[in-house]
């Protein structure tokens, strides 16, 4: 061959690869929001941040429940640690890892979760909501609510992750309605992920037991009567969970961990089967309790 025929053979070489990147490019701007079997729908009970980087029974639980779901085009996830006036939707193309939370050892700061986002997802589902205006936000990322979970569900960071916010001033019947909008994600090949904490009061925690399966009265009270609505499908008391009494008082004293499960039961179409894992208490006034929908 000579140096011309090199040459001109190399521009094939090179013209045929563009040619197929850009055609896979186009596929994955029009691809990803095509009909798809109905996905599950998640609650994860995040607990530690240290869950990131530890081996235990609830990293297990993620793993397993991931590894019983088709792989999804994109997680939305509807995270405990992003609260705005408004409800927002990530929307860049390379979410930045987030470390929202002091003093832990420096091998969890040096943890990053490099999933891409997934504009085109966010633009659906401002698209979708019609009860409330969605901004498309490009200056958040993945929070830890997100990242500490997902990376043991999707460890490749290769599924595309979104984040949904909750909008400080809606009513737990207003998230509940809002939620309702996203369903016709789950045929879309989206997995969405509410991540918080059903029982979360950090200010009663038992330090010398937050790694034991213990949990105060209180606690379990609340737990017992959680899990008994969602396994019957009660989600008026769920909604209505600041009318229940003592136990919730202390169980939810803030709402932005319980939040994230109200999302989840939204999406429950009727009749369709529930199921619970990581189901513990940890150091007195935390529950790990995570469903599974679908
Ligand atoms: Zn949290």
């Amino acid at each position: 061959m000579n140096r011309n025929s090199f040459l001109k053979s190399l521009a094939l070489i090179a013209a045929s690869t563009y040619g197929a990147m850009n055609l896979s490019s186009l596929k994955s701007i029009l691809g990803p929001l095509e009909n798809t079997p109905k996905m599950p729908v998640l609650f994860l009970g995040h607990g530690s941040p240290m869950n990131a980087i530890e081996e235990n029974q609830f990293v297990k639980g993620f793993r397993n429940v991931s590894a019983q779901i088709e792989i999804p085009k994109a997680v939305l996830v509807v995270s405990a640690h992003w609260e705005t006036r408004g409800t927002q939707v990530t929307a860049m193309k390379n979410p930045k890892t987030i470390h929202d939370f002091g003093g832990f050892p420096p091998a969890l700061y040096q943890v990053q979760y490099p999933a891409p986002g997934m504009p085109e997802l966010a633009a659906e589902i401002k698209s979708s909501v019609h009860s409330t205006d969605i901004h498309l936000d490009d200056q958040w990322g993945l929070d830890h609510g997100a990242w500490t979970v997902i990376r043991h569900m999707y460890p490749d960071a290769n599924i595309p992750v979104v984040q949904l916010s909750l909008d400080y001033y809606k009513t737990p019947q207003e998230h509940y309605e809002l939620a309702k909008e996203l369903s016709r994600l789950r045929e879309k090949g989206i997995l969405i992920v509410g991540s918080g904490n059903v029982v979360h009061n950090l200010r009663m925690v038992h330090w010398q037991k937050l790694n034991e399966p213990y949990g105060y009265d209180w606690a379990i009270e609340a737990n017992d009567k959680i899990k008994a609505d969602i396994l019957s499908g009660n989600h008026e008391d769920l909604i209505h969970y600041s009318r229940l009494g003592k136990a919730f008082e202390l169980a939810i004293p803030t709402p932005e961990h319980y939040l994230p499960l109200l999302y989840t039961l939204a999406l429950q179409d009727k009749d369709e089967p529930v199921s619970l894992f990581n189901d513990e208490p940890l150091g007195g006034s935390l529950t790990m309790t995570s469903v599974k929908i679908g």
